[in-house]
């Protein structure tokens, strides 16, 4: 059967429900601007947070914190100093090019004017943004604005995938439009912040650990219902492919 809305809201606060009991109300500390965030954001592509970190911080202690000077240096260097984050032949280039916008039309290092915006309207002014897509644009929206934006990455998009709130095969963008229809802007940010812990302790890629899993009764991957009710998967990754 398919799932209605209203069924689909009712499973997306039971699951907002069961992981705030199990991993509590996470504390909401911006520690950088909206515009650190971006950057920041734009080196956490495919890496870990510490290597993101780590590349941030060296970037800008490179060029102490100055960041006309980022957006006049030598690509080089600015690949030099973030190789750490991986995939820095895109992201220096993305870096640049974020910088070279809002010194041409802001005349600043800034996002402040996304205060001002209705969510809808910030997410598409975030993504003008080199190498800026939905998920970094909901962090920065979210995390430093506490705008109504659900980020989902990849642990997010299996778990909705798994848990049957979104469809089998849904995209991440899918799955935000369901998460943030479903839920109030309320919920999103110890929503987002306590799935991704959950799917980085129990609900993992390869070999979710179901039986210890307090969403179980929710899930239709644990259930064999709904998309997953006759064709379960044929081993465990295949949950992660889209
Ligand atoms: S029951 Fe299993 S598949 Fe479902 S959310 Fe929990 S760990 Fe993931």
């Amino acid at each position: 059967m398919v799932d209605t809305r209203l069924d689909v809201a009712r499973k997306a606060r039971r699951i907002y429900e069961l992981l705030l009991a199990e991993y509590g109300q996470p504390a909401w500390r911006p520690s950088r601007s909206g515009f650190e965030q971006l950057i920041h954001t734009i080196l956490s592509a495919n890496t870990n947070d510490r290597n993101a970190a780590r590349a941030f911080e060296t970037l800008k202690q490179r060029f102490a914190g100055d960041w006309d000077a980022v957006r006049t240096a030598p690509l080089a260097e600015i690949k030099d100093a973030i190789r750490v984050a991986g995939m820095y032949n895109q992201k220096a280039p993305h870096i640049v090019g974020t910088l070279e916008i809002l010194h041409r039309e802001e005349g600043q290092y800034s996002l402040e004017r996304v205060r001002e915006m209705e969510s809808e309207t910030a997410q598409a002014y975030l993504q003008r943004f080199p190498g800026v897509g939905h998920k970094t644009a909901s962090i920065v929206l979210l995390f430093n604005y506490g705008m109504a934006a659900f980020p989902v990455d990849t642990h997010i998009q299996r778990q909705s995938q798994r848990l049957g709130v979104s469809g089998r095969r849904a995209s991440a963008q899918k799955s935000k439009a369901i998460w943030e229809a479903a839920l109030p802007a309320a919920t999103y940010f110890a929503l987002h912040v306590n799935l991704i812990q959950h799917g980085r302790a129990v609900c993992q890629a390869r070999v979710p650990k179901c039986a210890h899993c307090v969403l179980q009764n929710a899930c239709d991957y644990a259930g064999r219902k709904g998309a997953w009710a006759d064709n379960p998967p044929s081993h465990p990754e295949e949950s992660h492919t889209s």
